[in-house]
C-alpha cells in the first residue's frame, strides 16, 4: 500500500468516479471495499490517518450487544450476531472469540443472565462462537481470581469476538486497494461540487501533508465522516442543522494482573445502569463503559475525570485488588456518531445505535450510527441506496464471503505479530534487510524497527501518531513509553522518508500534544 501510488491516482481530473467516499474509518473503509469489490472505480479519502477518530477507540469487540436485548432490539442484535460471524469469517487474523464472565451475587441474576444468553445463542445459530454456560461460584474464581468473593453465587460464560480495530482498518484499507480502489490517508474534502441542476457530482480536497488540491468527478459521493457527518453536509447545503449527537466513552489501559486469565469481565448493570467490560487486549485489560452524550465533535477527544473515577470505582467493586490512578499505563476515549435524539433529554444509552443513511436535496449519501461490527451491512445498505437512486448501475455485493487483506486462519496469539495475518513473512524478511531493524523499539516490548519501517514503507504511516497509535499500538497500550521512544522512532520514520531532523524534532513535539490526552495525570 503506497501512499505516492495512490495520490497519483487522484491526478486524473479527466476520470469520473463512480464513488467518492469521504472518512477512513470504519464505515468509509467499509464503502470503498463494497465497492471496489463490486467494481466500481472508488476513491476514499481520510483528512489524518485511517481509522484516526472513533474507529481506533472502540471497546475492541466484535459483538452483537447482549445489551440491547435486555431493550427488545432483537432484529439489531441479529443482525449484528450474523456480521459478528462474517467478520471472524474474513479476518480470522483480527478477529477471535473471547469468553466472557458474568459474575452474579444473587441467584437470580444468575437465572436471568443464563436465559438472555442462551437466547442470544439461538439468535446466533448458524453463524455462533462458543455457546454460553453456567458456572458455579468456585469457577468463576479459578477464571476470574482478582474477582471480590463476598456475596459470589456464581457466573455465566458466554461468548463474542474481540480484535484490533485499526488494524483491521489498515487492512481494510489494502483490501480496497487489492480489489482496484483507492484509499489515501491525510487528504481532506474541503469542499462538494455541484453540476449545473444543483446535484453533488464530486469534491475537492487537498492532500494535508504537502498542500495539493484536487477536484475529483463522482456518480455518487458518500459522507462517512463519523462525527463530523454534519460538516461535511454543511459543504453541500450551508443551512443544514447538526444531525449527529457525539457520545463519549472512555476505556483505561491496566496491567494483566486486574484480570489475570483470559476471560473478559463483563458488568452488565453498573450502579448508574450502564454496562462495564473488562477484556484482555495485547497483554493489558481494557476497561470502558457505554457512553455519555456531549456538545460538540472532537477529533483529540480526552477522557473525563469524572470517566475515570466511575471507571475506577466500578471495576474496582469487581477487582482484587481496585486498580488506582497510577495502575492506569493508558486511557482514551472516542465519540460515537449518534443520529441526534428527537427528544430533548434522551441520555446515549437510550439513542438507537442502528444505522441511518439520509440523502440530501442535492444527492450527497450521508452514513451515520451503527457500530464496527456491523461496517460490512452499513456499507452493504449504503451502496444498494446509491444503486437505488439510479446513480450507478446495478452490481451485487459481494463482501459476505470476501475475504479481508492479511487473511490468515489459526493466528499464532502468542507472537506479538499475529497481528500481520499473511504479511506476517514479508514483515520478517524486511527485519532482516540491516541488521539494526530486528532492535526492539522499546526494551519493554516486541515491537521492531522493522515494523516501524513496514508501516511507513507499505502501510501508509507518515507521521509519529500513525506509527506509535495504529499501526504498532504501544500509546494504547503504555502511553508514557510511546512518549518516550518517539524521538528514536521519529529519526527511523525520518531515515525512511527522507525528512529533516527539523521533522523529527516538529513531530516529536505534534505526539505530545496527542499523547498527554492518553496519560492520566497522577
Ligand atoms: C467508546 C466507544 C466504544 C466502542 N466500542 C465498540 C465495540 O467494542 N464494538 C463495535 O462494534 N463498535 C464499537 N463502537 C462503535 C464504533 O467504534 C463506531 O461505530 C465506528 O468506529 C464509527 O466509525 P465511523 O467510520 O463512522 O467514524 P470514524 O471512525 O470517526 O471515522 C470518520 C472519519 O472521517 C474522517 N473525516 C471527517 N471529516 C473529513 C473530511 N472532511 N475529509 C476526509 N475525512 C474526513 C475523520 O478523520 C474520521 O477518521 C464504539 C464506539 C465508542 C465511541
Amino acid at each position: 500500500m503506497k501512499r505516492d501510488e495512490q495520490i497519483e491516482r487522484l491526478r486524473n481530473a479527466e476520470k469520473v468516479w463512480d464513488f467518492v467516499v469521504i472518512g477512513g474509518g470504519a464505515t468509509g473503509l467499509g464503502c470503498a471495499v463494497d465497492a471496489a469489490s463490486r467494481g466500481y472505480q472508488v476513491a476514499m479519502l481520510e483528512q489524518d490517518d485511517f481509522a484516526k477518530c472513533t474507529s481506533s477507540r472502540s471497546t475492541k469487540l466484535v459483538h452483537g450487544g447482549v445489551r440491547y436485548l435486555q431493550k427488545g432490539d432483537v432484529m439489531l442484535v441479529l443482525e449484528a450476531l450474523r456480521e459478528r460471524g462474517r467478520l471472524k469469517a474474513n479476518a480470522p487474523h483480527l478477529v477471535k472469540d473471547q469468553t466472557f464472565v458474568i459474575a452474579n451475587y444473587t441467584y437470580w441474576s444468575n437465572f436471568l443472565y443464563f436465559c438472555g444468553l442462551t437466547f442470544y445463542d439461538m439468535l446466533s445459530f448458524g453463524y455462533g462462537y462458543g455457546r454460553s454456560k453456567f458456572i458455579s461460584k468456585e469457577s468463576v474464581l479459578r477464571r476470574l481470581p482478582a474477582i471480590k468473593r463476598d456475596g459470589l453465587k456464581g457466573g455465566i460464560v458466554y461468548h463474542d469476538g474481540q480484535f484490533d480495530d485499526s488494524r483491521l482498518a489498515i487492512n481494510l484499507a489494502e483490501t480496497c486497494i487489492d480489489q482496484g480502489g483507492v484509499a489515501v490517508n491525510h487528504v481532506r474534502v474541503s469542499g462538494i461540487l455541484h453540476n449545473e441542476h444543483g446535484k453533488v457530482c464530486g469534491v475537492r480536497a487537498i492532500d494535508q501533508l504537502t498542500g495539493e488540491t484536487f477536484e475529483l468527478q463522482a456518480k455518487a459521493v458518500i459522507n462517512a465522516a463519523g462525527i463530523f457527518v454534519d460538516e461535511v453536509m454543511r459543504l453541500d447545503a450551508p443551512g443544514h442543522k447538526p444531525m449527529v449527537k457525539p457520545s463519549q466513552g472512555a476505556h483505561l489501559v491496566l496491567d494483566m494482573k486486574f484480570l489475570q486469565g483470559q476471560d473478559a469481565l463483563m458488568v452488565p448493570k453498573t450502579s448508574d445502569g450502564r454496562v462495564l467490560f473488562a477484556v484482555p487486549w495485547h497483554n493489558r485489560v481494557v476497561v470502558g463503559t457505554t457512553d455519555i452524550l456531549r456538545e460538540h465533535p472532537e477529533s483529540e477527544p480526552r477522557a473525563l475525570e469524572e470517566e475515570i473515577n466511575f471507571i475506577l470505582q466500578t471495576a474496582g467493586l469487581y477487582m482484587d485488588p481496585a486498580p488506582t490512578r497510577e495502575d492506569i499505563v493508558a486511557v482514551y476515549a472516542g465519540q460515537r456518531p449518534l443520529a441526534a435524539p428527537k427528544k430533548e433529554g434522551k441520555s446515549a444509552k437510550e439513542i438507537s445505535r442502528s444505522h441511518k443513511i439520509i440523502v440530501s436535496d442535492n444527492n450527497l449519501i450521508t452514513i451515520t450510527g451503527g457500530k464496527w461490527t456491523s461496517y460490512r451491512l452499513m456499507a452493504e445498505d449504503t451502496i444498494d441506496k446509491a444503486i437505488a437512486m439510479n446513480l450507478v448501475e446495478h452490481r451485487k455485493c459481494v463482501t459476505k464471503h470476501l475475504k479481508i487483506h492479511g487473511w490468515r486462519p489459526e493466528p499464532d496469539l502468542t507472537s506479538h505479530y499475529y497481528i500481520y495475518g499473511s504479511d506476517e513473512s514479508a514483515v520478517h524478511a524486511l527485519e532482516q534487510e540491516f541488521i539494526m531493524l530486528k532492535d526492539k523499539i522499546s526494551p519493554k516490548y516486541d515491537y521492531t524497527l522493522g515494523e516501524v519501517v513496514w508501516a511507513v514503507r507499505h502501510e501508509m504511516a507518515r507521521t509519529l501518531d500513525d506509527v506509535l497509535a495504529r499501526r504498532v499500538r504501544l500509546l494504547y497500550i503504555d502511553a508514557r513509553e510511546a512518549l518516550r521512544v518517539a524521538p528514536e522512532v521519529a529519526k527511523v520514520m525520518a531515515m525512511e522518508m527522507h525528512k529533516s531532523l527539523s521533522w523529527v524534532d516538529e513531530e516529536v513535539e505534534r505526539f505530545k500534544g496527542i499523547a498527554k490526552n492518553f496519560i492520566v495525570n497522577l
